[in-house]
């Protein structure tokens, strides 16, 4: 049992093992009526209309990007130009800015685990477009991609989907991962990449992507995908590193499905000049988190990342 910081922040994690935990106690069940879903084809009119239905320009569609119904930003574009206002102790920016879902499929039940290949490069395709588009409004900093799926993951729709925020702000966690990961000049990632690669928390090697287990995983389970060239945005990719990343993507989910109902995705990259080494974070949503937790930068992990990415490998 150790108490491990974060690779590059100052975040610590307690690895206390319980070996009597098991994932399928972690296990929920959940249901959800398909007539009532709004992602399902038939019920297009119970969200907005959408912003681009891919393949583009047919009535059939197979992805179908819509702005949020309940957005967490005003969904107003063009943006209108703002600035930080700060009065004594309070500061403050408009919440503008754009709160998208990409519904991934037109099939209530599939979930990226049950994607073929082409599908899954297709739909990081569709990332990447939006991404773009998104950036080039005005006002916009920081388009923040993330999958929230499970009722312990924030959502009660199962219908499989993404979302993205474009923000009036780069996210704070991102600027400083990206500071701190260049504070020997040289970028960190790039040598956790070597240093995984041989470490019993691999669950991945390939020649263009790497998956593993983090050294200091916050969550049961947890799992990075990262290319290993030093490449920090999706865009970037090229299209054999897109390739191998949708592959490992797709069978990663369906890996983290089978030890847990609830799980996040995160993309993580850098602003539009910046240098963040691109990474994937899947987090399981097993343990709930508590007062330790959601305040002190110290988690509790039950499950060592090496025993997690034993399992993974086994599955
Ligand atoms: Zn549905
Ligand atoms: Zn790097």
């Amino acid at each position: 049992m150790n108490i491990r910081k974060d690779y590059v922040r100052n975040l610590w994690v307690i690895v206390s093992q319980n070996r009597h935990t098991r994932p399928k106690e972690f296990k929920k069940k959940y249901s959800l009526i398909e007539e009532s879903c709004p992602f399902c084809p038939g019920n297009e009119d119970k969200t907005p209309p959408a912003f681009l239905t891919f393949p583009e320009g047919k009535k059939k569609w197979e992805i179908r990007v819509i702005p949020n119904k309940f957005p967490a930003l005003n969904n107003n574009l063009p943006l209108k130009p703002h600035k930080m206002n700060k009065r004594g102790v309070l500061e403050e920016v408009p919440a503008e800015g754009m709160h998208m879902v990409i519904i991934e499929t037109p099939r209530h039940n599939r979930t990226i685990g049950d994607f073929s290949l082409k599908k899954t490069i297709q739909l990081i395709n569709v990332y990447i477009k939006v991404i773009n588009m998104l950036e080039k409004e005005r006002g916009i900093k920081y388009v923040y991609l993330f999958k929230n799926y499970g009722p312990d993951a924030g959502t009660s729709l199962i219908h499989s989907h993404t979302q993205l925020m474009g923000l009036p702000l780069i996210p704070p966690f991102i600027k400083e991962d990206e500071k701190l990961s260049f504070k020997g000049g040289k970028c960190i990632y790039c040598r956790i990449i070597q240093r995984e690669g041989k470490s019993p928390r691999l669950v991945y090697n390939g020649r263009h992507v790497i998956a593993f287990t983090p050294y200091a995983s916050r969550f049961n389970y947890e799992l990075w995908i990262m290319p290993k060239r030093h490449v920090s945005r999706i865009d970037k990719l090229k299209d054999e590193e897109i390739s191998e990343l949708a592959d490992v993507f797709r069978r990663s989910i369906k890996r983290v499905l089978r030890v847990a109902s609830s799980y996040n995705v995160v993309l993580k990259q850098a602003a539009r000049k910046g240098r963040l080494h691109l990474r994937i974070e899947l987090c399981p949503r097993i343990a709930s988190w508590g007062g330790v937790e959601i305040s002190s930068g110290i988690y509790i992990n039950s499950v060592s990342p090496e025993e997690a990415a034993l399992l993974y490998k086994n599955l």
